[in-house]
């Protein structure tokens, strides 16, 4: 088999690109040279991402402050994307929170806010982008999701509710998107170390202890793992792939282990 060349080569939005596995997927999109549009929160450190990959990798890059829970937000993005990128053929949806609260200690705001970023986002993001994708050979999108999309977990309903959101989501959307060649298809990751997950296991080393007995192959999942996944299925290498989910969890819910 001949050297594998990374198709297609247009530029890619990743949301919550400043940290953890959205940064990951800018990195490892930008290395197969694809130009990162950074979106994130905060202009200074989605710039300074957007800064590093430009400079290590040598595509072009621009960071974004966008808040994904704002639809207008969205919009003035994905403008800002275009003129600086050209057409967007691609799209990783990694922002997230997590929004843990059980049923009892659940506010209709934590509910809103973690719906919108985490699951409401996706939809308003491709439809502003979508004569983009329509418009480049090859768009793909993926949606982050979790394996609490699968797990049931009394700390985070509305948490699980996005993700297998996105799940349900991706499928509709791919029949639609299908008619224009575009594809989509979600990434559920288990354990990954990111400053999501370690902010909440700090303090209780033993549940750390817990997850690594519990996951077949025993550790907790990098980034760069998940990252690799994506930088898959937004491929060509993937182009018969849509309305999939794609678990990178290192055997987390196969397990049987305690
Ligand atoms: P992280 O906290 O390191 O990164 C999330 C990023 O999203 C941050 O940079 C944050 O500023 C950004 N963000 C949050 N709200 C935003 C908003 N309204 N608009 C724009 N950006 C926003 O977390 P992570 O662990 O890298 O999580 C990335 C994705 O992976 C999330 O969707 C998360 O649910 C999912 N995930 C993570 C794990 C894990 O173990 N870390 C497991 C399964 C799924």
């Amino acid at each position: 088999m001949g050297s594998i060349t990374y198709l297609p080569a247009t530029p890619v939005i990743v949301t919550g690109a400043a940290s953890g596995i959205g940064k990951a997927c800018a990195e490892a999109l930008a290395a197969v040279g694809r130009p990162v549009a950074v979106w994130d929160l905060e202009a200074g450190k989605a710039c300074a991402v957007a800064e590093q990959i430009a400079r290590e990798h040598g595509v072009q890059a621009i960071g974004l402050a966008v808040d994904v829970s704002d639809l207008e937000q969205i919009s003035a993005g994905a403008r800002a994307s275009r003129e600086a990128l050209g057409p967007i053929g691609g799209l990783v949806h990694g922002a997230g929170i997590s929004g843990v609260a059980t049923l009892e200690q659940l506010t209709p705001e934590t509910w809103s806010a973690v719906l919108d970023i985490n699951l409401r986002a996706l939809a308003f993001i491709i439809q502003a982008i979508l004569p983009d994708l329509k418009s480049q050979s090859g768009s793909a999108v993926v949606g982050i999701a979790s394996i609490n999309a699968t797990l049931g977990n009394m700390m985070n309903p509305a948490y699980s509710a996005s993700k297998g959101g996105i799940l349900s989501l991706s499928r509709a959307l791919a029949d639609e998107l299908a008619m224009h060649g575009i594809r989509i298809n979600s990434v559920s990751p288990g354990q990954i170390e990111t400053p999501m997950l370690m902010q909440g296991l700090e303090a209780v080393p033993e549940v750390l202890e817990a997850f690594k007995r519990h996951i077949l192959l025993g550790r907790l999942g990098d980034s760069a793992e998940v990252a690799s996944a994506v930088r898959f299925l937004m491929s060509s290498e993937a182009s018969y792939i849509t309305a999939a989910e794609l678990v990178v969890d290192g055997g987390n819910i196969s397990s049987q282990r305690q």
